[in-house]
């Protein structure tokens, strides 16, 4: 640390120079986060000193945090479900792995993932010593029913499904699984972090949430289509009793028990959650989604006329290509297995688009 500090008009100088190094979000098409919307700036300025990790010092927020649970509840049509707002997926998934762990109870437990899961459930597993068995995708990068219900076994404390993959915007067979579990009387996490926000504002989207009895656990994220402010996932469950289950004393605080993983929480960017959700409502949601989902169509369209037709069957705004190259200037990712990966998030308007594809034309001339 430096003995005395710098002014601070120097220290902004710093930084501002500093940030420049980070990249506008205008040309990147590979990132699940977007701009915030500028209420969720505004809340979260509001909300800027306030801590959810000792929410008796914070009632307003803590009520805030409640509603954006209840709203989320409403949305996966389980308007008591229980629940509450994390730092994003990783510590939902990690939180619901934990939680079936401890309500099954069994010597050795396993959980039978996708091949398609998102890589925090790789840390979530090493974490709370779970072994994971992956279960094989049949059509389309979508996990294989059978073949799951095959990998059960006695100590299998949970299945996870995801609504909406990171790599290829594919929707497991949930209903199917939802099934299996509930046959199987096993906790059936249904990861939405990306989907979840997407899914409800589609005409005619399967059904992935509590509607399906087997679905115990959802997560769903609201720093990604939700344009808020980072960081903010929500977890909920079906039951309150299996998120009770996690709580342990704490006894310097203002309330007596938790059962989040954090400690300290951001109540800022839990408000700017909810703000978001309150300002656009289901009408604003629909056409923020409907907006992104042209523009995933104008890019798989344009893409296929270059050549290169979409990998899978996206159902949300993720869209992959067998395409080697990338146009200079863009920022897209590469999937497990290479292929290049598209998000068309709300900062990816229909001009970006048609620019990209434009660049994506002149590469091969
Ligand atoms: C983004 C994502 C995650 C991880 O969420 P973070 O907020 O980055 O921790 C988990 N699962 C899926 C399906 C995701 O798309």
């Amino acid at each position: 640390m430096r003995s005395h500090g710098i002014a601070e008009e120097e220290l902004f100088s710093f930084l501002t120079s500093v940030k420049e190094r980070d990249r506008v979000y205008r040309k990147v098409l590979s990132s699940m986060c977007t701009l915030p919307h500028p209420v969720a700036v505004r809340a979260m300025n509001l909300f800027i000193e306030s801590n959810l990790g000792d929410p008796g010092l914070f009632e307003g927020t803590a009520s805030l945090e409640a509603l954006l649970v209840e709203r989320l509840g409403s949305l996966m049509h389980l308007p008591g479900a229980c629940g509450y707002a994390t730092s994003g997926g990783t510590e939902s998934n990690l939180q619901a792995l934990r939680m079936a762990r401890r309500n099954a109870g069994v010597r050795s437990p396993n959980v039978i993932v996708p091949e398609s899961a998102h890589f925090s459930f790789e840390k979530a597993c090493e974490i709370l010593s779970l072994e994971m068995r992956v279960a094989p995708s049949s059509d389309g990068y979508r996990m294989d029913a059978d073949a799951t219900a095959d990998l059960m076994d006695k100590n299998t404390v949970a299945v996870v499904g995801v609504a909406g993959t990171t790599e290829y915007g594919a929707l497991d067979p949930i209903a199917a699984l939802a099934d299996i579990a509930l046959d199987r009387e096993t906790a059936f996490h249904v990861d939405a972090a990306f989907g979840g926000l997407v899914l409800p504002f589609l005409p005619d989207a399967p059904v992935f949430d509590f509607q399906l009895e087997g679905v115990t656990s959802i997560s769903v994220d609201p720093h990604k289509m939700g344009m808020s402010t980072i960081p903010v996932g929500c977890l909920l469950t079906r039951d309150p009793s299996m998120l009770c289950s996690l709580s342990v004393d704490t006894p310097y605080l203002t309330v007596k028990q938790e059962f989040t993983l954090a400690g300290t929480r951001s109540g800022g960017a839990v408000v700017g959650a909810l703000a978001v959700i309150e300002h656009l409502g289901r009408d604003g949601f629909t056409a923020v989604v409907a907006e992104c989902m042209a523009n995933h169509h104008r890019l798989t369209d344009g893409m296929a006329a270059l050549g290169y037709p979409v990998i899978g069957d996206p159902e949300v705004n993720v869209a992959s290509f067998d395409c080697p190259d990338t146009p200079e200037g863009w920022q897209v990712s590469r999937t497990r297995h290479g292929h290049m990966r598209i998000v068309c998030m709300p900062h990816i308007t229909t001009t970006i688009i048609e620019e990209f594809l434009k660049d994506m034309g002149d590469m091969h001339v």
